[in-house]
């Protein structure tokens, strides 16, 4: 019998060891129980919403492309309506660092709320793939009298089980694929992408990867893999709002309804624990905040005739002193850095011009001579960055080396069409007689978009001998 199997029935959690790990090192496989309550109820109906969130969103177009799309081919990304290019890549700066101090903030006040309601991991784990398992194999005893007992009735359930999650992460890594490829594309590509080996390695490698994890890795991604529960240390005081067992009204556990505190130590509030941990034990790293225990503790405080409320959201604070205090100064620091990012991305995203285009001295000779001229030559590059086919003029600036007379532009493509989000590399040379020259000058291009009539002037230089 594999670990995968077996938990040891005298073995409780504490503060010293990760339940999920044997002492000798292997896995111990939680069975983790069914529970229903209020919070449960409200967790699925979130579940339900982000899922459909999750899958569809690169499904939905808004302004004609896709509401996410990371097109990395093609370099560019599409958010809400709005197109980016990889010239545009320093406002992704701004939405990461939002995003990361939007986590803390929230941490700060409202503890791992991301973690038990939000986070991808939870919702597919507890929103789809926990229900299949419960589906196939049955509620908590029954999974583990059968696991006990062996047979084939245990082996054809775990086959079928395993099936249907295999299926489930491939049909998951397509969907997470399509965050990267244009779902148009990839309805007409899939299953093996015409051998296109770059696609079909990235759909078996996510595959392999989100099987293995929901169907035998779990919880170990929040213990071990995941940095967020580590720096919730640090994001955390007094006054955050977490998951907690109330001492006070609990101790002394007892056996008991008639003596002691409020628990009655029946361990539901363990065995629904999805990381296998006892709340009672304090504030652990390994709480995801999943609100199970509050519900399933709550179930036996109606059975045992006490309040509701023994195991709750409550800062440190209200557990000791019965008193909160929510907004705090780190939460109005948290805040003010965060709309500060969120003005600057808009500033900047507002300012974007609709096309670039840089200049650069071509390698080699800064010039040379032709019959009795000095020749400087530019390369160009020239990038659409708006959703909409543009035609371009490229010419000198009207004054450009107005005092160097006889002075000559070749602008050998001149009017230049180019599909949204693309861009093309593009030369002209300016060619000055010997006799003009005296000293470096600058001058432009202007290159005119000719549906806006959006220009912009390109200074160079003119080097000669
Ligand atoms: S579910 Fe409630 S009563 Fe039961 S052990 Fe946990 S805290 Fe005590
Ligand atoms: S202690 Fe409670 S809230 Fe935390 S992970 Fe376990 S069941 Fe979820």
């Amino acid at each position: 019998m594999s670990s995968s199997d077996t938990q040891d029935p005298k073995r409780r959690p504490d503060l010293d060891t990760v339940y999920s790990i044997n002492p000798d090192g292997s896995r111990n496989f939680l069975q983790v129980a069914e529970v229903k309550g209020r919070w449960t109820t409200r967790r699925y109906f979130i579940f339900v919403l982000l899922i459909a969130v999750y899958l569809l969103a690169p499904w939905i177009t808004v302004g004609g492309h896709p509401m996410v799309l990371i097109d990395l081919p093609h370099r560019a990304a599409y958010l809400m309506g709005a197109s980016f290019t990889n010239q545009d890549f320093h406002l992704f700066f701004f939405v990461l660092i939002g995003l990361g101090i939007g986590l803390f903030v929230v941490t700060t006040v409202f503890g791992r709320v991301w973690c038990g309601f939000a986070c991808p991991q939870t919702v597919f784990m507890e929103g789809v793939y926990r229900p299949l398992e419960r589906l196939f194999e049955g509620r908590r005893i029954e999974r583990m009298r059968r696991n006990k007992k062996g047979g084939p009735d245990k082996w054809i359930r775990k086959v079928v089980k395993h099936t249907a999650f295999l299926f489930l992460a491939w049909n998951l890594s397509i969907a997470f694929m399509c965050y990267f490829i244009p779902t148009r594309q990839m309805l007409r590509d899939i299953p093996f992408f015409h051998g296109d080996l770059t696609p079909l390695v990235w759909s078996m490698f996510w595959t392999a990867m989100l099987y293995f994890d929901y169907s035998w890795f779990r919880e170990q991604t929040c213990l071990i893999i995941c940095p967020y529960g580590r720096l919730q240390a640090t994001l955390v005081d007094f006054d955050t709002i977490v998951i907690g067992y109330d001492e006070r009204r609990g101790e002394p556990r007892h056996k008991g309804v008639e003596t002691g505190g409020d628990c009655i130590d029946c361990q539901r509030c363990v065995e629904v624990c999805p990381t296998g941990i006892d709340i009672r034990n304090g504030l652990q790293m390994e709480c995801i905040g999943c609100t199970n225990c509050i519900d399933a503790c709550d179930e036996i405080m109606d059975k045992i005739g006490k309040p509701r409320g023994l195991i709750r959201f409550d800062s440190s604070r209200g557990f000791e002193t019965g008193k909160s205090q929510l907004l705090r100064p780190r939460f109005f620091i948290y805040a003010a850095v965060i709309l500060a990012l969120c003005g600057l991305f808009v500033n900047r995203a507002a300012q974007r011009e609709s096309f670039q285009v840089t200049i650069l001295r071509s390698q080699g000779l800064p010039f040379t001579f032709q019959e009795g001229k000095i020749r400087n030559l530019y390369s160009m590059h020239l990038q659409n960055k708006s959703t909409q086919r543009r035609v371009y003029l490229l010419t000198a600036a009207p004054d450009a080396l107005a005092d160097c007379p006889g002075t000559d532009f070749i602008i050998p493509q001149d009017r230049i069409e180019l599909d949204p989000l693309s861009d093309v590399p593009l030369t002209a040379f300016a060619e000055m007689p010997r006799t003009s020259y005296s000293q470096p000058e600058n001058f432009s291009f202007t290159v005119t978009d000719s549906i806006t009539g959006e220009t912009q002037n390109i200074k160079v230089r003119f080097l000669g001998p």
